[in-house]
């Protein structure tokens, strides 16, 4: 029965064309959109990178000024701002915001990849970036990629630089970056230098699909974020925040808990004091001395010094009395070892001391902003009650920071005069 086959092909080529009107398959799918749909997640961002990406579609040998910037937040969330500015048509620019995982050099690659995302496939491109590390990141992108995702993992922003990577050979691109001097004058470095700043806490944010990569078959992610550090360290931080946290919860740390939520404590610059134990005279880590000194600062920040109060606690047989041996006024508790009588001309001596030692370091340390004496001597003698905790306050480490700006010699200085300060106080009262 011819007819009814010849009824029933053109059914079946009607379906067909119905299919194909809704699909509209355009036989060269601009490489640039694919992408940009891909892995930029937010719609309008998509559309933004479009439009940069048709108004370069002509350039072979294009050039951008990319920067990245940080800003820190104190109150809440640091952000990190990213641009660029186009050469070869300078009205034709780009800013972003991105946060988590902080670093300028994640917004320096991240402004990069937003450059690479819109060039046009098979371009010369040339990147002018200020950022050493982030040149360095991309000499190293082809080693990177043969490494084994557990290595990988361990690289800083690896997920990033995947994807640039992905995006460059889809492109086909032939890439190269140039370091340029942070602020020296040139006009159009300058422009990508203020849109990254001024980018930072307005600009829409960034985000990158990284499971949209063929090469990353597993993302990790932690209350709905990605996680984008290696999962080992970020596993171990979580634990490690977790039981600082517990600690903190601790009856005897109550006091802590509330100087730590009013942000009054320095911890980083704490754990340092706590365990750096060396000094000019005694290198070696592990002499007997060092390991006084350092089981004194633990005990003291844990309150557990051995007072009166607790050998009654412990031998009541022993000792049936915790008067202070000194003033015999009151139970000798870990807070009266610092606030008896007998005690405050030699405490009072001790911190002047350890101000002439402040005072001496910062003269090694600086030459312009050498903070007065009578400056270093109220800071030593206002962190007294800290000291007195073994924890380091928020407003010394701000002060001696000021004044030394690495951070890194910033907590040996005040690890220094804490554990001189400590000495003396083992040795003398
Ligand atoms: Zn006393």
């Amino acid at each position: 029965m011819p007819a009814l086959d010849q009824q029933h092909l053109v059914i079946d080529s009607h379906v067909d064309s119905s299919l194909t009107d809704n699909i509209k398959v355009d036989p060269k799918v601009d490489p640039n959109s694919k992408l940009i749909e891909l892995f930029i997640e937010a719609p309008e961002m998509q559309r933004e990178l479009k439009t940069k990406a048709t108004l370069l579609r002509d350039f072979t040998d294009v050039q951008y000024y990319t920067d990245g910037s940080l800003q820190r937040d104190p109150t809440s969330l640091d952000s990190m701002g990213l641009g660029w500015v186009n050469v070869n048509q300078e009205t034709v620019c780009f800013s972003a915001s991105a946060i988590l995982w902080p670093s300028s050099t994640k917004a320096e690659i991240l402004a990069c990849l937003a450059a690479l995302i819109v060039s046009a496939p098979k371009a010369q491109v040339t990147l002018f970036t200020n950022s050493a590390a982030t040149i360095a990141g991309f000499d190293n992108l082809n080693r990177l990629m043969q490494q084994s995702v557990r290595k990988r993992e361990k690289t800083p922003n690896f997920q990033i630089w995947m994807t640039m990577d992905y995006i460059i050979r889809e492109l086909d691109l032939n890439v190269i970056m140039i370091k340029v001097k942070a602020h020296n004058g040139d006009r159009l470095n300058d422009r990508a230098d203020t849109l990254a700043k001024d980018a930072a806490f307005h600009a829409p944010r960034l985000n990158l699909n990284y499971l949209a990569l063929p090469e990353l078959a597993l993302g990790l992610t932690c209350d709905n974020l990605t996680v984008e550090t290696s999962s080992r360290r970020c596993i171990k931080q979580l634990f490690e925040a977790k039981s600082f946290y517990d600690t903190l919860q601790l009856q005897r740390h109550a006091d802590l808990e509330t100087l730590t939520s009013q942000q009054h404590i320095n911890w980083s610059s704490t754990s340092f004091m706590l365990n750096h134990n060396t000094s000019e005279n005694d290198r070696a880590s592990t002499s007997f001395r060092q390991h006084k000194l350092r089981a004194f600062k633990y005990k003291l920040f844990s309150d557990e010094l051995p007072t009166l109060v607790r050998f009654k606690i412990r031998r009541p047989d022993l000792y049936p009395e915790d008067a202070c041996l000194n003033c015999q006024r009151q139970p000798e508790t870990q807070t009266h070892l610092w606030s008896c009588t007998s005690h405050q001309a030699k405490w009072r001596h001790i911190l002047n001391q350890a101000a002439d030692l402040c005072y001496h370091i910062f003269q090694q340390h600086n030459q312009r902003t050498l903070p007065t004496k009578e400056a270093v001597l109220q800071l030593i003698h206002e962190s007294r009650t800290f000291i007195a905790k073994g924890i380091m306050s928020q407003r010394c480490f701000n002060f001696v920071h000021t004044h030394i700006h690495s951070e890194t010699t910033t907590h040996m200085v005040i690890a220094q005069v804490y554990n001189f300060v400590y000495r003396q106080v083992f040795n003398n009262i």
